[in-house]
Formats: C-alpha cells, sequence, structure tokens
C-alpha cells in the first residue's frame, strides 16, 4: 500500500486547475474537464458531446482537443518566435462549439470515429 502524498496530490491539483483556467480562458464556451481537457460528455445528463469548426465540420472529443493543442503549441513558439504561430488551416480546424448529440450518429471528419448519438434514431422513442 502507498501512502498518501499530499504535497504531490496538492501539486497535481494546482497543475490541472492552472491548465484548466488557462484553456477555459483561451477558449471561451468550451467545455472542459477538471484536468483541462474537453469533455466526452454532457455534465449533465452524460450525454455524448461532438464539437463543430467554424467551417462546420464535425471532431470527435479526441480530435477537438488534438486541434486546440496544436494551435496552443504553436501560440506558445510565437512568444519567442513571431514568424510561428498558428496557421488559418490550424485555426480553421479547432473547435468553436460543442454540443449534446442526441440522436443522430456522426462521423469525425478529422479520424472517421463515430460519435454516438444518445438515442438510437431507429428506435421509436415514446414521451410522457
Ligand atoms: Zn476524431
Amino acid at each position: 500500500m502507498g501512502t498518501f502524498d499530499m504535497v504531490k496530490w496538492t501539486r497535481e491539483y494546482d497543475a490541472k486547475m492552472a491548465r484548466r483556467e488557462a484553456r477555459e480562458a483561451r477558449w471561451p464556451g468550451l467545455p472542459f474537464d477538471f484536468g483541462g481537457d474537453l469533455r466526452h460528455h454532457t455534465t449533465m445528463g452524460g450525454y455524448p458531446l461532438l464539437y463543430l469548426t467554424r467551417k462546420d465540420e464535425v471532431l470527435c472529443p479526441e480530435c477537438a482537443d488534438a486541434a486546440l493543442r496544436t494551435v496552443e503549441l504553436a501560440e506558445h513558439e510565437a512568444l519567442t518566435d513571431p514568424d510561428e504561430g498558428p496557421s488559418e488551416w490550424e485555426l480553421d480546424a479547432v473547435p468553436t462549439i460543442s454540443g449534446a448529440n442526441y440522436e443522430t450518429p456522426y462521423d469525425c471528419y478529422e479520424c472517421s470515429a463515430t460519435i454516438e448519438a444518445a438515442y438510437d434514431s431507429d428506435e421509436e422513442t415514446t414521451y410522457g
């Protein structure tokens, strides 16, 4: 059995909080989990999330997060080298909005993974 390392735990907690706060500030409106990664499911209801770029391309959470990391890295490099920085192409690939995927499975534009819908559209759903 390991012993609980409060110092290590606190340091990791602070690092996660800082990462989340930085990403929320950089990408307003996108949903991040505690550690600062894009959420895979809504906080309320746990519905699958999909992401849309400004060109209306559908992304899965992994590819959406990868697109953010690409731009973050380019912006970081631009701090020391003004010739660096994200390209228009890289900025086009970042998600600008997320939504719960209720009824229709979509394929991710980048990796073709299927983003499952919360409800199978083939099944009749009876409300009330
Ligand atoms: Zn993907």
